[in-house]
């Protein structure tokens, strides 16, 4: 694993190339393989060269910065003049493929220094996930700028391991530690002194004498050789697995089975860390909800920002501004304002939004007067959720047959077979509620997909007897077909539409049910027993709605957009591609979404494809496998070459 630590000063010329310089010399002292990276370099006074020269060590052994510009400006104003624009996500591949060394990474300037129009220095760091040094002259003023800067990390999750202190020769501020230490937590790790002519002699010095102490605290437990890092890992990771054994009962498992519970540390962009070290790529959007990549710093500000002001309030007979900006943002969609979907009725998870949709759907009936319709229609194959009404939509044959006799009356058409929905209609004219159904892709299945001809002569021949239609986009929602919905595929304007899984980009529990202004107006009399009486303790959350509204803005980025269209092209190929493999017995792909049968793998519960599940972690890539299909299901911002190594994988292990 890659061990490193970032250097960022309170500003330009603080001397943070000489720290760095001193740093390194003081690793390579204790025999340490370490390196230096500058992700970003502009002006030609180059900061390598100095190393190279101070440290004895060929150019040749620094790596390339990911952005070189000769302009002595900001970064983010050089990179324009080339007309470029600093992409945090190539800063991360080339860092990624740096060798397994202990790294110094030196940033440009301080800590909110704009590397593009949107993203600073602090986003850089978050996106490596390394911790921060902070280095500060000993000028009379600076106490100010300290204090900000760690604050301003702090702000955004990043752990400052300490301040290296510069002194400066012309006014040193002597009692600048004793004044630092009674006002910060954060160490004052060295004071290094000013270095007239500086060269490599008087860099090994000070680092012997200055750095070399606290060595441990920067860069954690030196004495433990790469090996042995690991090994300390994989008994941390052992150790919660223990701890969790004793007291978690996880969902969709048999604990009887004794099979490996993974620690996940952290999650960064496409990949998650794992608590034995390892970095594995999320090839599944942690379990579909994830869409912009782990911990993304705009939507964790925008919660950071929204629990300061409002974490929670009752949600009947009160409003609040993320709700409402959420519910508009919703509404004023065209293809959703084109199907007359214009009120939003929030709850918290897939199944409640499905619960909602039904029992609105149910009601609806009751409140016009008409004779009651107790039936349900749904398709075969569908997954709703794990609530009870949830689970009498979703395939009767499937994990859920055991509760069956609990549950309310739903007839099942397989999809594209138009003619056993006919019959039905006919049967039973007069009795069905609602038709719910997964647009185009039914998921949990095993991505089974059917055709949009017939998800469009289904529909009309629905709303044609007056049955409401119901589109369960808790997983298809927000562009994972390629379009913002599946719906839209078919041409349909549904009455209702369920949305979840993707909508806070995969952090925080929140669903909503869309209704048209026809089903909202049957609940509105003068009279409480037509209305709709349901809600949910965390119904709207503002965290969560801030969150909402934080992913939608990026989702609708020209950034978030192209790398959609990308990701759909490519899909398409690597599945058509992987439809040669022997073992594999057809593929599909819709949007991002690629999914492929593998001959004689049983059924889900037999599960036997799990064992290539295994062997995908340990090549560094996260699948889970549905029975005998397997998919690929990326967050956006996965790179090319990240998507082709998911595909690679896979084609391998098969
Ligand atoms: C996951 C899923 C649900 C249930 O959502 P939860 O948040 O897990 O309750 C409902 N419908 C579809 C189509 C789903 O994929």
């Amino acid at each position: 694993m890659k061990n490193g630590i970032f250097i960022s000063g309170t500003d330009t010329g603080v001397g943070k190339t000489v720290v760095s310089a001193i740093l390194v010399s003081a690793l390579q002292q204790r025999g340490v393989p370490v390196g230096y990276f500058k992700p970003v370099q502009t002006g030609t006074d180059e900061d390598t060269p100095t190393l190279s020269r101070l440290l004895r060590l060929p150019l040749s052994r620094f790596p390339e910065p990911a952005y070189r510009f000769p302009e002595p400006m900001a970064p983010e104003r050089a990179a324009k003049v080339h007309g470029v624009r600093i992409e945090l996500a190539r800063v991360a591949e080339v860092w990624r493929g740096l060798d397994d060394r202990t790294w110094v990474v030196e940033g440009a300037g301080g800590l909110l220094v704009p590397l593009n129009e949107r993203q600073t220095t602090r986003d850089l760091i978050r996106e490596l996930g390394l911790k921060l040094v902070i280095v500060a002259s000993t000028r009379l003023g600076t106490m100010n700028h300290i204090l900000m800067t760690i604050e301003a990390a702090e702000k955004d999750a990043i752990e400052v391991v300490g301040v290296i202190l510069v002194e400066d020769r012309d006014s040193a501020d002597r009692d600048l530690e004793n004044a630092l230490r009674r006002v910060t937590r954060t160490p004052i790790l060295a004071r290094i002194p000013h270095l007239d002519g500086l060269s490599p002699e008087s860099v090994a010095r000070v680092a012997r004498e200055r750095l070399s102490p606290v060595l441990p605290q920067v860069f954690g437990d030196l004495a433990a050789s790469q090996d042995s890092a690991g090994v300390e890992g994989l008994a941390q990771s052992a150790e919660l697995f223990a701890r969790d054994h004793k007291v978690i009962w996880h969902p969709y498992s048999q604990h009887g089975l004794g099979e490996p519970i993974l620690g996940v540390v952290a999650g960064r962009g496409a990949y998650l860390k794992l608590s034995d070290g390892r970095e594995v790529l999320d090839g599944i959007s942690s379990w579909w909800v994830n869409l912009h990549g782990h911990a993304h710093p705009e939507i964790a500000r925008a919660i950071f920002e929204q629990s300061q002001k409002l974490e929670h309030v009752i949600f009947a007979g009160m409003t609040h501004e993320p709700a409402v900006q959420l519910a508009e943002s919703l509404v004023a969609y065209p293809t959703l304002r084109d199907a007359g979907l214009s009120r939003v009725f929030y709850s918290d998870n897939g199944s409640t939004a499905v619960e909602v949709a039904l029992k609105m759907a149910f009601q609806y009936y009751m409140n016009r007067g008409e004779k009651p319709r107790e039936r349900f229609l749904a398709l075969s194959n569908s997954y709703h959720g794990d609530t009870l009404g949830a689970m009498a939509v979703g395939e009767p044959e499937g994990f859920h047959q055991i509760f069956r006799s609990l549950l309310p009356q739903v007839d099942f058409v397989p999809p594209g077979d138009l003619e056993s929905l006919k019959a039905l209609l006919s049967q039973n004219r007069g009795q069905y509620c609602s038709f719910i159904f997964e647009p185009l892709v039914q998921g949990a299945a095993g991505m089974k997909m059917y055709s949009s001809q017939f998800l469009k002569d289904a529909v009309s021949l629905c709303q044609a007897e007056g049955i409401l239609t119901i589109a369960d986009e808790v997983f298809t929602g927000f562009y994972r077909t390629g379009r913002c919905f599946a719906f839209e595929h078919a041409g349909i304007q549904p009455d209702l539409l369920c949305l979840s899984k993707g909508i806070t980009g995969g952090f925080l529990p929140l669903a909503v049910t869309l209704a048209s202004d026809r089903v909202f107006e049957a609940f509105l009399s003068k009279d409480l027993r037509t209305a709709f009486l349901h809600g949910h303790s965390y119904t709207a959350n503002p965290v969560a709605c801030a969150a909402a509204n934080a992913s939608w803005k990026l989702l609708q980025s020209r950034d978030c957009q192209e790398n959609i269209i990308r990701l759909v092209q490519q899909t398409q190929r690597e599945i058509e591609s992987l439809n040669r493999h022997p073992r594999v017995t057809s593929v599909r792909s819709l949007g991002t979404i690629g999914a492929l049968d593998v001959q004689s793998a049983g059924n889900y519960f037999s599960g036997s494809l799990k064992q290539l599940g295994r062997h995908a972690l340990d090549l560094g890539v996260l699948i889970r496998p549905l029975g005998s299909v397997l998919y690929v299901l990326p967050p956006y911002c996965t790179t090319q070459q990240e998507l082709a190594k998911i595909y690679r994988v896979i084609g391998d292990l098969l």
